[in-house]
C-alpha cells in the first residue's frame, strides 16, 4: 500500500466556490460529497486523472444534506454501486425536508431569496445511516474515520485522515463569493449555519483530535491557526 492518502479536490464550481473530494490510496477511493445535481462527469474526470474508474469508489460519504453536497448522490450511487453514507441528524434533509436556513450574512440572505438551496433534487435514504457508531474507514483501505461535527446542520459529519487532514464540509468556509476568488485564507461562516456555538464546539473537537488542514466545501483549505481564530469569532456570536 502506498504511504500517502491522496486528497483530490473536485472543483464543482470555479474558484473553489464548491468542492467535493476523493480520498485515494492505491486502488481504493472514497468520495466525500457529490456536488449539485448532474455532477457525475466531474467526478469521473477526477477518477480518470488518478487512473481510476467508478468501480474503485468504495463508499460515498455525504457531509450533510444540502443540495450542493448531496445533489448527485443518487446518480453517483447508481454509477458506482458504493453505499451512500450520511448521519441520522440530516436524514430528513436527505429525504426531502426543506433545510432550516439561518443566513449568516448578506450573501446567505440573497441565496435564500433565490430559493436555490431549497430546490428539489433526487432525494434518498442513505444505505448507511450513522448515529452513535461511527465507522473507521481503514477497512475500506483509507486510514481515516468519520466524526460527527454538528453546527452547519445537525447531522454534519467530517472525514478525518490519520495524518491530520480533515474534510469538514461546511463546518467553516473561506473567501468571498462562497469561498472564491479573494481572501481565500480568511475563514468565515458558510452562508447558512444552524448553530454557531455547535460549529465552534465541533471545530474545537477537531483541533483536539489533531487536525491541521481543513478541506472545505466552499473555499479552503485552511490551517489550524485560521480555524482557531474563527472559533474565537464564533464564540462572540453566541448561539
Ligand atoms: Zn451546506
Ligand atoms: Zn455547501
Amino acid at each position: 500500500m502506498p504511504d500517502n492518502t491522496i486528497v483530490e479536490t473536485i472543483r464543482m464550481l470555479p474558484f473553489g466556490m464548491l468542492n467535493a473530494f476523493l480520498l485515494i490510496r492505491g486502488s481504493n477511493a472514497i468520495l466525500v460529497d457529490t456536488g449539485l445535481p448532474n455532477s457525475a462527469s466531474m467526478v469521473k474526470k477526477a477518477l480518470q486523472k488518478n487512473g481510476l474508474d467508478w468501480s474503485n469508489i468504495r463508499m460515498i460519504v455525504l457531509t450533510h444534506g444540502h443540495i450542493d453536497h448531496a445533489g448527485s448522490a443518487v446518480q453517483l450511487g447508481e454509477l458506482t454501486a458504493a453505499p451512500l453514507v450520511g448521519h441520522a441528524g440530516d436524514l430528513s434533509y436527505f429525504q426531502g425536508a426543506r433545510p432550516v436556513l439561518r443566513p449568516t450574512g448578506p450573501f446567505g440572505w440573497l441565496f435564500h431569496k433565490t430559493g436555490a438551496i431549497q430546490s428539489p433534487f433526487a432525494y434518498f435514504s442513505p444505505d448507511i445511516v450513522l448515529s452513535t457508531d461511527l465507522p473507521d474507514l481503514t477497512e475500506m483501505g483509507i486510514p481515516a474515520r468519520i466524526l460527527h461535527t454538528p453546527g452547519h446542520t445537525p447531522g454534519s459529519i467530517s472525514v478525518l485522515i490519520e495524518d491530520g487532514r480533515v474534510i469538514a464540509g461546511d463546518l467553516a468556509a473561506s473567501g468571498i463569493l462562497l469561498g472564491g476568488i479573494w481572501l481565500k485564507d480568511k475563514p468565515k461562516q458558510p452562508p447558512f449555519e444552524e448553530s454557531a456555538s455547535l460549529a465552534a464546539d465541533s471545530l474545537r473537537m477537531l483541533l483536539a483530535q489533531g487536525c491541521t488542514h481543513f478541506y472545505l466545501g466552499h473555499g479552503g483549505p485552511l490551517e489550524a491557526d485560521a480555524i482557531r481564530k474563527h472559533i474565537v469569532r464564533l464564540e462572540t456570536l453566541g448561539a
